[in-house]
């Protein structure tokens, strides 16, 4: 198991053949991070790209087809983002859940995709504001990670990493208090075990998401349970997301 914090950086729509400077920076960067692991999910267009770039960070997919192949026109399967080169799979991200109807049914026959297509998983949860004002964001959350995530792990859970992105978060400059990220990772660390066990649920990193940005990296990153972070904005340039690594890299070091 890596138990090193993992830092992800998620283009969403973002990035056209330009950006493979940004994702050369990156890499460079992180070989002196190695404390650290750093990857980024870059569109599905640059992914054999920037995987041909990377000597040190890991590349991967934003999303995939649950099926092996066939009639699904627009559709990239888990396979195919393997064979470009993407070592994981970010799946039911809030942005696919409520833009593309993806409920968390959908998020586990991706997964069982993904694993069996030989990459990780990075599942998304995260309660709307509503929710979290109603005070049921740890009920909403974890009952999308019963849903979204098997009954048994085949190994020790390293393949498997989790992201708790609260969506009102998400892209608006707001963060979770320390506190409430605390009991958070908390309690979805107590439901992994409860699932998974003690060893897998040690194996599964817990990241934080949401407006993640070098100014408050280092404080999030300190929370008990949290693995690393699932950064948007931020991992668009280089110079923020790499800053982002080096507070995670200072933390590990104390
Ligand atoms: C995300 O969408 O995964 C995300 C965390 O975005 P941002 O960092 O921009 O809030």
């Amino acid at each position: 198991m890596s138990n090193r914090p993992y830092i992800v950086g998620n283009w969403k729509m973002n990035g056209t053949r330009a950006m493979l400077s940004e994702a050369r920076t990156i890499d460079r960067a992180a070989q002196r991070y190695m404390k650290v692991e750093v990857a980024v999910a870059p569109p599905f267009t640059l992914i054999h790209a920037v995987h041909k770039e990377a000597e040190q960070i890991g590349v991967g997919a934003q999303d995939c087809h649950p099926g092996e192949d066939g009639a699904h026109t627009g559709d990239i399967s888990a396979t195919m983002v393997s064979d470009a080169g993407a070592k994981f799979v970010i799946l039911g991200h809030s942005e696919r859940r409520q833009n593309h109807g993806e409920d968390s049914a959908m998020v586990l026959a991706k997964l069982h995709a993904a694993l069996n297509a030989g990459i990780n998983a990075i599942i998304c949860c995260g309660e709307p504001e509503d929710v979290r004002v109603a005070g049921d964001a740890e009920k909403y959350v974890l009952d999308q990670l019963r849903a979204s995530l098997p009954e048994k792990l085949d190994d020790a859970g390293e393949r498997l990493t989790v992201a708790y992105e609260p969506i009102w978060a998400i892209g608006t400059g707001r963060v979770a208090t320390v506190e409430d990220i605390e009991a958070m990772h908390g309690a979805i660390y107590a439901f992994l075990k409860a699932r998974f066990g003690e060893e897998a649920a040690q194996g599964i990193r817990i990241l934080y998401g949401g407006s993640v940005k070098p100014e408050n990296a280092r404080e999030i990153l300190a929370v008990p349970h949290v693995g690393g972070a699932l950064v948007g904005g931020a991992s668009l340039s280089a110079d923020s997301f790499m800053n982002i690594a080096l507070a995670a890299g200072e933390i590990e070091e104390q």
